[in-house]
C-alpha cells in the first residue's frame, strides 16, 4: 500500500503482540500483524486480521518504529526482533523493506507467511527477512482448496522454490500442520517428503488444535 501523497509504503497494522518468547523466531520478539490475507482458512488463527469492515490503522515505517523500539534493550539482549505476521505480511514487503533500513541493525525480521504472494514480492522479502515460516498448509492441491477456499497450491509451492533460491535452505522453516477432518499424518508425511525433495530443511510439524 502506498499513502495518497506519494510519501512511501504504507502498512495496515491491526495488531502488536510484545515481549513474545519462546513461540517462534528467536529471543523476545514483537509480533507486527498486517490486515488483509488472500486466504479463508478454516481454522484460521488470526480471524480479526482480514475480511471486511477491518479494524486497523495505516503506519508509515517511522510510525511502526515508535510503537516497537520500547522493547529495543529486550531485542538485543536476547537476540531478538521484529515478527511480521497477519493476515499475509509479504503482501507488504516494500514497508517491510523500508523499516529494516531504519531499524536498528542489531534486530533480527521474521515472518509468517502462507507465501500466497505474486512472487514479484519474494526478492524484497528475501532481502529484508532473516528466517521465513511458511505455513504451506498441504501441497496436495484439492486438501488445500478444502481447507483455505483458494485453488492456488500449485503457485505457493512455485513461491516456496523461489524462496529457497535466493535465501538458501537454512532461512526456511516450513509448517505442515496435521488440520482435523482435512488431512492425515499420511498426508502431512507425504508433504515433507515431497518438500525434502525439493531442498526444504527445516520442519515444524503439529496438529492444529479446534
Ligand atoms: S493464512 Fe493465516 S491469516 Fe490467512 S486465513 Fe489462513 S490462518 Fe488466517
Amino acid at each position: 500500500m502506498t499513502d495518497p501523497a506519494g510519501a512511501g509504503p504504507r502498512f495496515p497494522l491491526w495488531q502488536i503482540s510484545r515481549l513474545r518468547m519462546a513461540t517462534d523466531g528467536h529471543g523476545v520478539t514483537a509480533l507486527v500483524g498486517s490486515y488483509g490475507c488472500p486466504l479463508n482458512c478454516k481454522y484460521c488463527i488470526n480471524p480479526d486480521s482480514h475480511g471486511s469492515g477491518g479494524n486497523y490503522r495505516l503506519v508509515t515505517p517511522e510510525e511502526l518504529l515508535e510503537l516497537v523500539k520500547i522493547d529495543d534493550l529486550y531485542y538485543l539482549a536476547t537476540g531478538g526482533g521484529i515478527m511480521f505476521g497477519g493476515g499475509e505480511p509479504l503482501l507488504h514487503a516494500a514497508f517491510i523493506a523500508a523499516f529494516r533500513r531504519i531499524a536498528p541493525k542489531e534486530w533480527n525480521f521474521y515472518a509468517e507467511t502462507s507465501l500466497c504472494v505474486p512472487e514479484t514480492m519474494l526478492a524484497a522479502a528475501a532481502g529484508s527477512i532473516d528466517h521465513f515460516y511458511v505455513d504451506v498448509k498441504d501441497t496436495d492441491a484439492s486438501i488445500f482448496e478444502r481447507y483455505t477456499g483458494v485453488n492456488v497450491a500449485s503457485s505457493v509451492l512455485r513461491n516456496l522454490s523461489a524462496l529457497l533460491k535466493l535465501t538458501g535452505p537454512d532461512r526456511v522453516t516450513v509448517r505442515l500442520p496435521l488440520i482435523p477432518g482435512f488431512n492425515t499424518p499420511e498426508d502431512v508425511a507425504r508433504s515433507k517428503a515431497l518438500l525434502s525433495g525439493s531442498g526444504v530443511v527445516n520442519f515444524d510439524c503439529f496438529r492444529y488444535r479446534t
